[in-house]
């Protein structure tokens, strides 16, 4: 039986119907469970209702089993733990415009980074749309617990697993979650970033969620990027330069670019000389004008990785050299730095404490 949380508006109405229940009882339903209320806590949904969903339909709600509060900027990391006892993170960041959450889209992860403690122990499984709705859902009835008016308005899809290799329950996912009576976020404050899984990217394109697409470089010659990320050696930078054209063609959307920046593999000023150069000359042209973003993020060391991460003086240089040739640069601000807030690390940590 599938998650009641995996329903968009109409499939509940449908059910409804089926069940011989009012159509705005699928309304209401909406309405509760995205407020991260179970199908029986639901004060305008009778008893009889709930007996005849639970003869067709689950119910599950990620549960808290960590949670860790950042004393310095109050970014909050929860290890939500799933129904069959697997364990995912979420981050919650505080901006001055509102807060953000950063889901995970599987639990683990195959795409093989080499710098990234997610995909260590591989991919176990993907994370159905209950369970990626369900993690805002969850974040946001413990936040409103203590603070009423906390609301979260934007999501990332950063954190553990590949979106892209997800594709199906994701694109649900961003159509419940933007769906009118429910946690109801604009496409436009949702981002989702990617290895660079390029037939997905194209596929991606031609629906229509105008999403901003976050694309994981981290090096733009083949042999470097080959040599950190495994999925390089399926689709070149210039085949994934090539989707993020047709991307930003089909949707109007501006594309960032991450950056890692390690110690003496990528963070040179003649490498970010090239990648403003490739990116230039690859997106660019004198009629069209793409808004390129990069995001440079100073490697979090993991332990297993053996990476460094570059000293500051290489991170502002690195920047200056790209601003220099016109690409517009940022350093990420580290937020919940003492709380193993970056990708993977705290359910990599709950995983070798109970070896
Ligand atoms: N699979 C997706 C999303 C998850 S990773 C992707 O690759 O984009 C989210 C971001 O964190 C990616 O840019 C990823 O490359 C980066 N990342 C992973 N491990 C990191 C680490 N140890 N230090 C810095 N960034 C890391």
């Amino acid at each position: 039986m599938e998650n009641i949380l995996s329903l968009l508006p109409e499939e509940l109405e449908a059910l409804m119907a089926q069940l011989g229940e009012p159509k705005y009882r699928a309304r209401q339903l909406f309405e509760g469970l995205h407020k991260g209320l179970a199908p029986d806590e639901i004060s305008n949904v009778g008893k009889k209702t709930v007996a005849k969903l639970a003869e067709v339909t689950t119910y599950h709600l990620p549960t808290v089993r960590r949670k860790l509060v950042s004393a310095i900027d109050g970014t909050i990391k929860y290890l939500f733990e799933l129904e069959d006892g697997n364990c995912v993170e979420s981050v919650v960041m505080h901006y001055k415009h509102g807060s953000t959450i950063c889901i995970s889209s599987q639990v683990g992860c195959r795409m093989g980074c080499k710098f990234c403690a997610s995909t260590i122990g591989g991919r176990v499984r993907d994370l159905s749309p209950a369970e990626l709705i369900g993690q805002v859902i969850a974040a946001q009835k413990d936040i409103s617990a203590s603070a009423p008016n906390a609301r979260i308005g934007g999501i990332v899809m950063m954190g553990i697993g590949e979106p892209l290799d997800n594709f199906d329950n994701v694109v649900k996912f961003l159509r419940l979650v933007n769906a009118e009576g429910g946690i109801c976020i604009g496409y436009r404050h949702i981002s989702l970033s990617t290895c660079g899984v390029v037939d997905k990217i194209y596929e991606l394109a031609k629906h229509d969620l105008p999403i901003t697409l976050s694309i994981s470089l981290h090096a733009c010659d083949d042999t470097t990027r080959s040599s950190i990320m495994p999925i390089n050696n399926k689709w070149g930078v210039d085949a994934l330069l090539s989707a993020c054209k047709d991307y930003f063609a089909a949707t109007g959307r501006r594309i960032s670019f991450e950056y890692t920046l390690i110690r003496g593999k990528n963070d040179s000023v003649a490498a970010a000389e090239q990648l403003a150069n490739v990116l230039n000359s690859r997106l660019r042209s004198r009629t069209d004008t793409m808004p390129i973003h990069v995001n440079l993020i100073p490697v979090n060391p993991v332990e297993e990785t053996g990476f460094d991460r570059s000293d500051d003086k290489a991170v502002k240089a690195f920047a200056a050299a790209l601003e220099k040739k016109g690409v517009r640069a940022t350093v990420r601000r580290k937020l919940g730095a003492d709380i193993n807030a970056a990708c993977g690390q705290l359910r990599r940590a709950d995983q070798k404490s109970q070896l």
